[in-house]
């Protein structure tokens, strides 16, 4: 991409675009584009299209998606369907349709089946079933990668996919019904802490093991990817490290400086017992990860206290 390349940066507020658009200001792009959900909805067709004929990006990151934690996805399955196929679907085919040179489609690690060898590698698609709670999400993600595979196929462009693991950072979901477990748990120990209260509520049985992304080693990745990679297939991105939720849960217990204890209420679903990803192929390219999880925590927990806790 030239600094001047008119980069169009879909979900510009979420976890991943606004790290996203953070390294291309950093890194001197000057002509980037992107409107919130309230001015330009992407579920709708005329919408999108109308916004890519005036615009005509030449890059789109495609980072906008309806997300959510393990129980967000089992109590609104068909929003979860729905929404991301329309998103995407609207902006692949109008990103088709008005000339884009190269789009970069964020998938997430949720494709992969529930019991799938680890660390998962980007074969391993589509050799299982999925996981239960999130699969409606999951097809929506896999539906992406496919449009983008079969649109360079067909019509011979440049999308690209990348399945980021477990993310966390600024502008992450803090609500505790609908985030994922890290920002969660941020939450929940820094009331406990203020509130004195004796113990913390963990969900599940603290066993399953995830890998923890850092938004702004993911936006680095993409940048990265959108530079140097041209394949068809799709590139995991992670640390190729994982920890068990307990470990975590205890982690972030000493980042926030709670006393208390941890209790793990069993009437919560676990999800998938490991979600690790093989990183190989991105190394290969050049790219590693650079944001320790400590330092990743500590950033994390400073941006709650600066943002969140401020105003609750
Ligand atoms: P997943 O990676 O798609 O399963 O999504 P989550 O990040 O929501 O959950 C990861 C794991 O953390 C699951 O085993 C959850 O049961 C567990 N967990 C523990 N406490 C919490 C919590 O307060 N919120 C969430 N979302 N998950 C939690």
């Amino acid at each position: 991409m030239n600094k001047d390349a008119k980069i169009y940066v879909a979900g510009h507020r979420g976890l991943v675009g606004s790290a996203i658009l953070r390294k291309l200001q950093a890194d001197g792009y000057t002509n980037l584009v992107y409107k919130t959900s309230q001015e330009l909805d992407l579920r709708d067709r005329n919408q999108v299209d109308r916004f890519f004929e005036e615009e005509k990006p030449e890059y789109v990151f495609l980072a906008a998606a309806k997300v959510g934690g393990i129980v967000a996805n089992n109590e609104y399955p068909a929003d979860f369907i729905r929404d991301n196929l329309m998103i995407q679907t609207n902006v692949i085919d109008a990103a088709y349709r008005n000339g884009v040179k190269k789009l970069l489609f964020l998938g997430s690690t949720c494709i992969y089946p529930k019991f799938a060898p680890q660390p998962l590698k980007e074969e391993y698609l589509l050799t299982g079933e999925l996981e239960p709670t999130n699969e409606p999400y999951a097809i929506a993600k896999i539906a992406g990668i496919k449009m983008c595979q079969s649109y360079n196929r067909q019509y011979g462009t440049k999308y690209i996919s990348v399945m980021p693991t477990n993310l966390y950072g600024p502008n992450d979901n803090f609500d505790l019904h609908t985030s994922h477990v890290l920002p969660a748990l941020i939450r929940k120990f820094h009331e406990a802490k203020e509130n004195n209260a004796p113990y913390v509520e963990v969900w599940g049985t603290g066993t399953p093991r995830r890998e923890f992304l850092y938004s702004d080693d993911l936006a680095d990745a993409c940048v990265f990817l959108m530079n140097n990679y041209e394949g068809n297939e799709i590139v995991n991105v992670g640390v190729g490290e994982d920890i068990s939720i307990k470990e975590l849960a205890e982690k972030i217990k000493n980042i926030v400086g709670y006393k208390g204890e941890i209790k793990f209420d069993t009437t919560k679903p676990d999800g998938t017992p490991r979600k690790l990803v093989d990183v190989s192929k991105i190394n290969a390219l050049g790219w590693k990860a650079s944001i320790s999880l400590e330092e990743g925590l500590q950033k994390a927990y400073q941006w709650f206290l600066d943002n969140v806790a401020v105003k609750t």
